[in-house]
């Protein structure tokens, strides 16, 4: 058990400082060259101002866009957290909350929630109660809200309204999942997956989010955790499927 947890912590600490998100290729689709229109002209001519406003028009909204994702970040929305932290949270769910020490727990409050984060934990056969205990040891900089252990039974070790060390820089509108799984090939027990679904159903129920707010870490950085779930895209919509139908 000790050695496996000498693995787990190397494995974080390469793991969860390099975010390294990747964007989509922003190249523009080729053009086809000029037509003739019925009346003879050519239409060709035209292309490059039509196209010069489109870029231009593409580039304005992309600034929009990050300019609204870095006000939304740095800005609390005070009623979705404070609604967090008043709920109660059900006797399913074990709630151990960790030591703040700056760095697994800051202690500090989510500027709001967009989304649920799912992870594995990548130490085949661990259970949710040895995850829980590795966050809140001294060399532990890492965390999740809430680890699904291999029988079924959930782990609460961060506060609904504070955030986690989980999903790089989505930490701050994030709520997080670590499931444990058997092996290495990362799939979930029956019973691990069961608890998984309750809990993201109940989370996306109290956080006002849809199913389709469940987004896996690697949909963050591009990392394959949860392993599986992103070398089999099948289970993974399987999975918010299921979520959605127990919501
Ligand atoms: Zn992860």
């Amino acid at each position: 058990m000790s050695d496996r947890y000498q693995k787990k912590t190397t494995a974080y600490s390469s793991d969860d400082t390099g975010s390294s998100c990747r964007t989509a290729d922003d190249s523009f689709p080729a053009h086809s060259s000029g037509r003739r229109t019925p009346d003879g002209r050519m239409t060709g001519g035209k292309k490059p101002d039509r196209f010069s406003r489109t870029a231009k028009a593409l580039l304005v909204l992309i600034v929009i866009g990050i300019a609204g994702k870095a006000f939304l970040a740095f800005f609390p929305f005070g009623a979705d957290i404070s609604r967090l932290e008043n709920v109660s949270v059900p006797g399913w769910i074990d709630v151990q909350i960790i030591e703040i020490d700056g760095a697994s727990r800051r202690g500090e409050n989510l500027s709001r929630l967009s989304d649920i984060v799912i992870h594995y934990v990548g130490n085949p056969g661990s259970t949710a109660q040895q995850n829980r205990d590795y966050f809140n040891s001294p060399e532990s900089s890492v965390s999740s809200h809430f680890v699904v252990g291999l029988e079924g039974e959930i782990i609460q070790c961060i506060p609904l309204n504070e955030i986690s060390s989980a999903s790089n820089d989505r930490n701050r509108d994030t709520i997080s999942i670590e499931v444990c799984h058997p092996d290495e090939s990362g799939k979930f027990t029956d019973a691990s997956y069961r608890s998984l679904i309750r809990l993201a159903a109940w989370l996306c129920d109290i956080g006002g989010l849809h199913s389709d707010d469940i987004i896996r870490h690697y949909d963050i950085t591009g990392k394959l955790c949860p392993l599986y779930y992103v070398e089999h895209e099948d289970a993974w919509h399987q999975l918010k499927s299921d979520v959605a139908r127990s919501m």
